[in-house]
């Protein structure tokens, strides 16, 4: 009888989960929801719950065949609790997911945050297979990132290790999303480029960006239509973030002398262009001993590496705990 485990990636904007199959890590079944107007614990949960019973139901699997439940939080995680302790897109504090599911579902359910799962993904089932020192950096609206040392993730003291997009770039720079100024974050993520063509576009320059997106939402893929129809404004800034995203990832291999780093996200699986000129320069910038080694691929599992990573956090707490 095949065994399966369930996996859920919450994102800030939608939720995503999957029937995996533990033997081969394939999604054999997914149901994807939006979450755009949920926001707090109570419909988050909500949310979470139906989103599961649609899975369940419509999968058509046993229950009983069902080893665990794994998920992936854009937030603080209490990995041990299963609680999420806070998530500003979200506007969580202190939700307790693992007592949730366990209590409708009765199914062991683990928790762990959206860039570890999304990075144990891809270690066992993407780019990171065969290897053991590992940096997997996803850029989208922000910037994340996880530590892989000797085939294991690295937490730290308190389990935060890897926020790259917090490393500060410019002293005297922009605001960040963290309340400190001139992070990663706030010029090389996709609102970073968002926020520079909306203030070029409001100080009258022209952008072809405008015919195919809404000032409110613009996507990486509108940016890749606009690149394409070599548009002035968003060229600039794509440019503009490849700069500092190549020096914040040549600091890394600097700092860490991985093996292979892992791109992912938005702005990397949608623009060819962006993923290619970064790694070009990050290993100009970087220092000549660990640039000559490492290695880039991008990430493998697509949308998917949150999912079958989550589906993965059973065994993997089981192994490093
Ligand atoms: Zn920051």
């Amino acid at each position: 009888m095949e065994k399966y485990s369930i996996g859920i990636d919450l994102g800030g904007t939608k939720i995503l989960a999957g029937i995996v199959e533990k033997q081969s890590g394939k999604v054999i079944f997914e149901v994807k929801n939006k979450t755009k107007k949920e926001k707090g614990n109570k419909k988050i949960g909500q949310k979470i719950l139906e989103t599961l019973d649609e899975l369940i139901k419509e999968g058509n699997i046993s229950r009983r065949d069902i080893i665990s439940v794994g998920i992936g939080l854009a937030g603080q995680v209490d990995r041990k609790n299963g609680i999420l302790i806070n998530a500003a897109n979200l506007e969580c504090v202190n939700f307790n997911v693992k007592e949730l599911i366990e209590k409708k579902f009765k199914i062991e359910t683990f928790a762990g945050n959206d860039v570890e799962v999304a990075a144990l993904g891809e270690l066992k089932y993407g780019a990171g297979r065969g290897f053991k020192d590992i940096i997997c950096i996803f850029v989208g609206t922000g910037i994340g990132s996880s530590l892989i040392k000797d085939g294991k993730i690295h937490y730290g003291a308190n389990g935060s290790a890897g926020e790259i997009g917090h490393m500060i770039v410019d002293l005297n720079g922009r605001a960040c999303t963290c309340g400190g100024h001139g992070c990663l974050e706030a010029y090389a993520s996709r609102s970073a480029i968002e926020s520079r063509i909306l203030g070029a576009i409001k100080k009258g320059r022209a952008s072809i960006i405008t015919d195919f997106a809404d000032s409110s939402s613009i996507s990486s893929k509108h940016i890749k239509k606009s690149l394409d129809a070599r548009d002035e404004i968003v060229t600039q800034y794509v440019n503009e973030a490849i700069e500092y995203l190549s020096g914040g990832i040549a600091s890394v291999i600097n700092f860490y002398n991985p093996e292979l780093v892992i791109l992912g996200g938005g702005l990397i699986q949608s623009i060819d262009d962006f993923y290619l000129g970064t790694i070009k320069k990050a290993r100009v910038k970087a220092l000549p001993v660990p640039a000559g080694t490492v290695k880039f691929k991008k990430a493998e599992l697509d949308d998917y590496s949150g999912v079958i990573g989550a589906s993965m956090l059973s065994e993997w707490r089981q192994q490093t705990n």
